[in-house]
């Protein structure tokens, strides 16, 4: 399989061409560097792809390096699932996995050598000062008076730190570079910190540990690294890294950083913080919960290392962050899985049929694979009178358009006859529970002279000899398109059906099967849970984009997100004028905004003129980056549809709107509701607060009882909680959040109610 399929070549291929025709390096040597602090995702898939892609394209090798420098976040178990994930992606990583912490002798007689040379010195200021006389964008810093310590002193300070005879945060040893450089990152970037903590592998040997900063050049020099491929919010760190490399005199081959932009997929969160928030929370079921985007979640869920190849792949490798739409990747696995996998059936939701006219047993062969699937293989598949349908594949009174059985409309038994209704039969509630019916024996697939039209072929299975199975139907982990948090969990994302029923060719001991439930998606054994007596199926995806259909019925209603959207799945990109850059290169230097946030802004005049105006007109003057939040997502889409003139609101009033979310005067669901007020009205974001009574509840006593209450209407959930189902913190935090229409604030709501539970 190809691993960079496409023809043009991305930036950074065409870098590593120039470098190996120039001779500056004789090969290519590539790391995936990450820090063994959490489960990677897909976002780390991406990078493993573009490190071992480019290697392996070039003949050249890549390392996989822990980068352990942080000793209180980090543990062995995510060291194996980083492995794991590499392995199961298909890459190999040149000799043994490497860690930061086996350099930490050479990277402090580094740092002696850099004090030696008086580039470095021990700053004993605390932390509060420090940060003042840092200074800030438009202003200088200024150096500490520590700076000014000899070199002995500063060796013999280092080594005491080093010794372990100070406390943490006493002293740090900082690098002499100049305190009004226009990159804040360039003055006097600390070196090391110190930090007495056991480390997983390193013990308890050191208690002074390097920072990033100055761990991972050096690390990469040390392992012969010439191309240091990492994301974009390590721009300004590329200054550091070539100061460290140069002071020290490290010439070629000495290694360069290339950034490149991160990957982020909508209805997702992608960090590691992030994930872990929900495994410790409990909203999911651990690291490889098949709803997360972590990779061990999707290979758990299904998903084969192809798709997430092919889809790495197609998504491209762009300089400006953007938003790919998840719709991309179940794309990848539905393309993969639809001609590799057996087509079967299943019913989810089964409905006894009894075939009047028909006598005893027969055997079919059914083919596993429709004509157009150039593959072959077919099952036997049992047939008598009873059998099982999809509830819901009955119609007592259709609507028009609706094709399957109903008492005046035949229909098709996949792969067998054509049934015609009877009866149906009601429980004393008037809920159907069975349908007599009629086969025409001239009809059996393949052989039909019955003459018969039907509108559709439905799944069965025969009652004898169908299996009892479970099905995990999973959906998107939040109905958000940028999920903020716990709040914003779709509470359909797991769906557990204990009573399907599976035709008998499906039941294997083979691990590791896949296949389509006819009319359902398809489906993967699950590798964990999956036993003889109880066989368990995950639903890996879909056969076709359900969201999609239910985004454009709100896109009608609303605005045109998805029209913003495909632009920005276009993995294509525009570059940005003198202006728009320059613009840009403010938003993220000075104002601290993310890459995709001042892309957003930096583009579109309007839209920085009004967050301009907002951010300098209001008063109090809110925060850059939560301003620019709101003005790159909900004026926008106010702006897409309206001229500035139509717009109701002004800038100054979007200013305030974000400073009662930043001192938690409401939350950011309701300033969205604030929001849509302010679009019809005009009215001040204060007043509509006021008027509408939407204030945050942060007060845990009046939150309590709410809790309460929700946990008396639901002792059943509350029971299974307390028996284990950790699962059901995100339906409490969720009810309670609604009891309150939005308004209790729900870091608040999720500390008591996972008190209560307890
Ligand atoms: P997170 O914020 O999720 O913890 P990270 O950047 O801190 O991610 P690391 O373990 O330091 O994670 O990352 C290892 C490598 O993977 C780095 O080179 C990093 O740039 C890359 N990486 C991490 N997240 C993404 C992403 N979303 N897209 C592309 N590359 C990523
Ligand atoms: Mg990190």
């Amino acid at each position: 399989m190809s691993k960079s399929s496409s023809d043009s070549k991305d930036f950074l291929r065409t870098i590593v061409e120039q470098d190996l025709k120039s001779s500056k390096y004789a090969e290519v040597v590539t790391r995936f560097p990450p820090e063994p602090n959490g489960f990677p995702h897909i976002g780390h898939a991406k990078s493993i792809c573009i490190n071992f892609g480019i290697a392996d394209d070039y003949a050249g090798h890549c390392n996989l390096r822990m980068d352990d420098t942080n000793p209180t976040t980090e543990d062995t178990k995510y060291v194996e699932a980083l492995k794991d994930a590499i392995e199961w992606l298909g890459f190999e990583w040149e000799g043994n996995v490497r860690f930061t912490s086996d350099y930490f002798p050479k990277i402090y007689d580094y740092a002696v050598e850099l004090i030696k040379m008086g580039k470095a010195y021990v700053d004993s200021t605390d932390e509060e000062e420090m940060r003042e006389l840092r200074g800030t964008v438009k202003e200088a810093g200024r150096r500490s008076k520590y700076a000014e310590r000899s070199i002995e002193e500063n060796l013999d300070l280092f080594e005491k730190m080093k010794n372990g005879e100070f406390k943490d945060g006493e002293h740090v040893l900082r690098a002499k570079i100049d305190m009004t450089a226009a990159n804040m990152k360039m003055r006097d970037p600390l070196l090391y910190r110190i930090r007495h903590a056991h480390h997983f592998r390193a013990g308890d040997a050191w208690c002074i540990y390097p920072m990033y900063d100055f761990a991972h050049g050096l690390s990469d020099y040390i392992e012969g690294v010439s191309h240091s491929i990492c994301t974009l919010e390590f721009e300004n760190n590329r200054d550091i890294y070539n100061w460290v490399l140069d002071t020290l005199g490290l010439t070629l081959p000495r290694p360069y950083q290339h950034e490149f932009a991160r990957l982020g997929i909508n209805y997702t969160v992608m960090s590691k913080r992030k994930l872990l928030e929900l495994v410790d929370g409990g909203q999911v079921s651990g690291w490889d919960d098949p709803r997360l985007p972590t990779i061990a979640g999707y290979k758990r869920r299904g998903y084969t290392p192809e798709s997430i190849l092919s889809f790495c792949d197609g998504i491209g490798i762009a300089k400006a962050n953007s938003m790919v739409d998840v719709a991309q990747l179940e794309f990848s696995i539905r393309d993969d899985l639809n001609t590799k996998v057996p087509r079967v059936m299943c019913v989810l939701d089964p409905l006894k049929v009894t075939i009047g006219n028909y006598e005893g047993s027969e055997e079919l062969d059914a083919s596993y694979y429709p004509d157009d699937v150039p593959k072959e293989g077919s099952r036997i598949l049992p047939f008598s009178k009873e059998i099982y349908i999809e509830r819901d594949d009955f119609m007592e009174n259709p609507p028009k358009d609706y094709f399957r059985l109903t008492p005046k409309q035949a229909v098709r038994l996949k792969h067998a006859y054509i049934i015609t209704f009877k009866e149906v039969i009601k429980d004393a509630d008037g809920k159907i529970v069975e349908i007599k019916a009629v086969y025409h024996p001239e009809s059996k697939s393949g052989l039909d002279t019955s003459g018969i039209k039907v509108k559709s072929a439905i799944q069965w299975v025969e009652a004898k000899t169908a299996k009892r199975v479970e099905v995990r139907l999973y959906d998107r982990l939040f109905k958000e398109e940028a999920p903020e948090g716990v709040e914003d969990i779709n509470p359909d994302s797991l769906k557990v059906i204990k009573n399907a029923l599976i035709e008998p060719a499906v039941i294997t001991d083979k691990p590791d099967v896949r296949f389509q439930f006819e009319r359902q998606g398809y489906f993967y054994a699950d590798p964990i849970d999956y036993t003889d007596e109880k066989p368990v199926f995950n639903k890996i995806v879909g056969l076709k984009d359900s969201w999609n259909k239910k985004e454009k019925k709100k896109a009608k209603e609303s605005t045109s997100k998805s029209q913003e959207k495909k632009v920005q799945i276009d993995g294509e990109v525009v570059p940005m004028s003198e202006v728009q850059q320059k613009l840009y290169d403010k938003y993220t230097t000075e104002l601290g905004l993310n890459s995709e946030v001042a892309n957003t802004l930096a583009r579109d005049e309007t839209l920085s003129n009004f967050y301009y105006e907002s951010l300098n007109l209001s008063e109090p003057s809110p925060n850059p980056v939560g301003l620019a939040n709101m003005v790159s997502n909900e004026v926008a889409r106010e702006l897409k549809e309206k001229s500035l003139d139509a717009l109701k609101f002004n800038p100054i009033q979007i200013g305030a709107l974000t400073k009662m979310v930043e001192n938690e005067i409401i939350s950011s669901k309701i300033a969205k509701q604030v929001f849509e007020e302010m679009v019809k009205t005009g009215e001040n974001p204060t007043q509509i607060v006021e008027d509408k009574g939407l204030v945050q509840i942060s007060d845990p006593s009046k939150i309590a009882p709410i809790i309460d209450e929700v946990m008396e209407k639901n002792p059943d959930n509350v029971a299974k909680f307390r028996a284990g189902n950790t699962k059901l913190l995100g339906f409490f935090v969720g009810q309670v959040l609604k009891a309150t229409g939005g308004k209790a604030n729900p870091k608040v709501v999720n500390t008591l109610v996972n008190e209560k539970l307890k």
